[in-house]
């Protein structure tokens, strides 16, 4: 470790079967070896010096086929798994530190280090044979204001597995489970960059779907009915219908809002299944 190192500059972050770059910043710099190369074991996320330290570790690495948490979600045919993590709980804090410092090199501005009890992590995994392999996830407040709930505080996919669908599914399972818990809510602002192209996406599908429901329904498409149905705010649902292109008109009383044949067929491209989904809010 050097204490000269500058505050921020590439890293390489290589796992078993990966390779990227990220930004080290003030504090994810203190992990960074000299030849700024960390090479991290991709089950319980520690940062190794060395790929012999790593291999060495591999071997016998207590979170190959263990997460400190509850497995709620599991895709057989896809081969990824979701786990809820709790950071009250004690026996996630290692873990949920190493997330957090990994967390570091690609949101700094999101993540401290000290405040893991204030959240629930979902954790998505890759799992073959040879253990569980960390995508991504998402973080949630437990607090929950009667105002305005934060669906999702902070969400992250490792850049070998951007492109693949995986955002888009976090994004959809937050919602879920909000919905789940009778909440209408709406991601922690500010978002970053890739956060808003993220969110624009999956509001855009949310509203769709449940404008197809109500359609299918032969029921009046209303503002309100998208978001009790949606579980989005007002808001995000005007994103969500600005992006579709959707044509609505005004009545007296709310607008009525028309889907387009072509539309429906971006229905087919929903990542999540809620039926594999095991959950209960607490
Ligand atoms: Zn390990």
């Amino acid at each position: 470790m050097s204490n000269k190192r500058s505050r921020s500059e590439i890293v390489t972050i290589v796992t078993v079967s990966h390779s990227f770059t990220a930004i080290s910043d003030q504090i994810a710099t203190y992990f960074v070896s000299e030849n700024s190369t960390l090479y991290l074991c991709d089950a319980c996320l520690t940062f190794f010096a060395s790929e012999n330290h790593l291999v060495q570790h591999i071997t016998d690495c207590a979170h190959l086929f263990w997460v400190p948490g509850n497995e709620i979600y599991r895709n057989k045919e896809k081969k990824f798994c979701v786990y809820e993590i709790d950071g009250r709980n004690l026996q996630s804090f290692l873990f949920l530190r190493r997330l957090g410092i990994l967390t570091r090199f690609f949101l700094p501005e999101k993540v401290t280090l000290d405040d893991v009890h204030f959240f629930a992590f979902y954790a998505l995994f890759e799992v073959d044979d040879y253990g569980f392999h960390f995508v991504g996830y998402f973080s949630k407040e437990w607090r929950k204001n009667s105002a305005c709930v934060n669906t999702l505080s902070c969400v992250m996919v490792l850049p070998p597995y951007r492109a693949k669908g995986y955002g888009s599914f976090l994004g959809e399972l937050s919602y879920e489970l909000a919905r789940q818990d009778g909440m209408v809510g709406t991601p922690e602002r500010p978002l970053s960059g890739s956060g808003k192209l993220l969110f624009r996406k999956v509001w855009k599908g949310e509203v769709l779907r449940a404008i197809h429901l109500i359609d299918s329904s032969k029921s009046v498409v209303t503002l309100n009915t998208l978001c009790q149905m949606t579980g989005l705010i007002v808001e995000d649902v005007l994103v969500g219908l600005e992006d579709l292109g959707i044509m609505f008109t005004r009545n007296k009383q709310s607008p009525f809002i028309i889907l387009l044949e072509e539309k429906k067929t971006a229905l087919n491209k929903r990542r999540l299944q809620p039926q594999l989904l095991q959950w209960v809010p607490c």
